[in-house]
């Protein structure tokens, strides 16, 4: 197989990553491959080698596999040293939209930063973040990509015995809020500067320096957790590490999308305390902010007046994120130019869905269809509402909520039936799956249905 690498993060300085080759795997066979973005990416994956590439059995010409290094607060708490521990980078590839976007193997074996960690995943979540990535794509939202998955042939042991499978991600980068972090914590100013200086000529060319860098990737995050509510998503492990520099949506762990509604919904099995659920993602959103603005004060000149400037930024946040939240929830409800009276309309709405335990997709592509009032039990109460929202939608309200309330997203209770499937190795159900959640403003009989009380799946977990 060729691949035109084009590698720029491995020629950066080489305390920031370790050179890693993939450890081999027994039998790799190919179970999803994406030629549309493979196409974009000039990648041919029908070429006979396909499976060995994605399983890391083979390395192909021009790639510089490495292993990067990053730290973190994980769920509040500082961690000075994490890493790629199960993910390499093979490097990098300017795409037909001339965007360059890292090639990167997720579960390819052990790496220094591996701590106790096998370097290894199993086929559930890398089943989960194909189809949950590329839902995301679909609906438009900043996101990494799936570009092929493998099974490995081997087993891997995760309380039980499981599949082994490796994921290929494609992302604009793989820097992490928590890169930064770790050269900052270190007081490593030349790695900070370098790695600085990479990120605004790859992914905000318009940035003149770090305090702009601070505001371009605030604004980008912002706007990115307004699309993460407006679909009712939650991303379940918003650590430090895992905010992408480049806005991207990025580590599908114990992700999820809501069913019922409900402010306070959390999956993920690791969330004990709710710190990541779904009303919590805003402020999580710039907190994750204030620790990048802090890791970049040590290139400033002047810290006094940096602490001050940045404070502010940081600040800026929540306007920004405000002003996108409603807009994304003005247009699921066909308002086409949203005063700020309107979220109190849209707060309204969602209250009333609490109340009711309303279906979120349902209850927003009945309301595109005009049948909103059967979704609520509180009869008065959605009348009263819908009374209210009458008057403030625009002459093409049915056409921007068309375009704005999808029909299918990638719902807990069939990424589980998938995932049992492909365990016992049948993939035509994650095959079934993926194309009804590409294809999201369509409806689908099966796959847009919400879980009957008995089918709903409360819990996600890591992997
Ligand atoms: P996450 O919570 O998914 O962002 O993972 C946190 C850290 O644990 C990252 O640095 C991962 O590389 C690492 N990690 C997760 N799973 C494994 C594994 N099976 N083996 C080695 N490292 C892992
Ligand atoms: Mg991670
Ligand atoms: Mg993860």
């Amino acid at each position: 197989m060729k691949i035109a690498f084009d590698n720029s993060y491995a020629a950066l300085p080489a305390q920031m990553f370790t050179p890693q080759l993939p450890t081999p795997v027994a039998a790799p066979a190919i179970f999803a491959r994406n030629d549309a973005l493979a196409a974009l990416l000039g990648i041919d994956l029908q070429a006979p080698d396909a499976a060995q590439v994605f399983a890391g059995n083979h390395i192909p010409a021009g790639a510089s596999p490495i292993a990067t290094v990053y730290a973190g607060h994980q769920f509040g708490h500082w961690n000075p040293q994490l890493g790629d521990g199960r993910a390499i980078l093979l490097g990098e590839v300017l795409g037909r939209d001339g965007i360059r976007r890292d090639i990167q193997l997720k579960g390819a074996g052990p790496t220094p930063y591996s701590r106790s960690g096998d370097g290894r995943a199993w086929l559930g979540p890398v089943m989960r973040e194909y189809l949950l990535s590329e839902a995301m794509a679909a609906l438009g939202v900043p996101t990494t990509r799936a570009l092929a998955a493998v099974t490995t042939g081997e087993d891997v042991y995760r309380e039980t015995r499981l599949p082994g499978a490796v994921i290929t991600r494609v992302a604009q980068s793989h820097i992490r809020v928590g890169t930064f972090q770790f050269f900052a914590a270190r007081k490593d100013i030349a790695a900070l500067r370098a790695l600085t200086d990479h990120v605004i000529a790859r992914h905000y060319p318009q940035a003149d320096g770090p305090a702009a860098l601070l505001d371009a990737v605030i604004a980008r995050y912002a706007r990115l957790i307004a699309r993460w509510m407006g679909l009712g998503f939650i991303h379940g492990v918003m650590n430090t590490d895992n905010v992408s520099i480049a806005g991207e949506t990025i580590d599908y762990g114990p992700c999820a999308f809501i069913d019922d509604f409900d402010h306070g919904a959390v999956f993920s099995a690791i969330d004990q305390h709710g710190r990541y659920a779904y009303g919590n993602q805003p402020q999580i959103g710039a907190w994750n902010m204030a620790q990048f603005a802090t890791a970049l004060i040590p290139l400033m000149p002047d810290r006094d007046r940096a602490v001050q400037d940045f404070t502010a930024a940081v600040h800026g946040f929540a306007p920004i994120y405000a002003q996108a939240w409603l807009q994304e929830f003005a247009a699921k409800l066909g308002i086409a130019d949203p005063t700020p009276e309107d979220a109190a309309l849209v707060t309204d709405l969602l209250n009333l869905m609490a109340q009711d335990g309303a279906d979120f997709t349902a209850t927003f592509a009945a309301l595109s269809d005009d049948q909103g009032r059967d979704q609520f039990m509180d009869r008065a109460g959605f009348d009263a509402w819908a009374a209210r929202w009458r008057a403030r939608q625009a002459g093409d309200a049915a056409q921007m909520m068309a375009q704005a309330n999808p029909r299918v997203i990638a719902r807990n209770h069939q990424v589980e039936a998938v995932i049992s499937a492909g365990v016992a190795d049948d993939f035509a159900p994650f095959e079934a799956l993926l194309a009804a959640v590409t294809q999201p403003y369509q409806d689908h009989a099966v796959f847009s249905r919400p879980p009957k009380s008995y089918e709903r799946v409360t819990r996600t977990f890591c992997g």
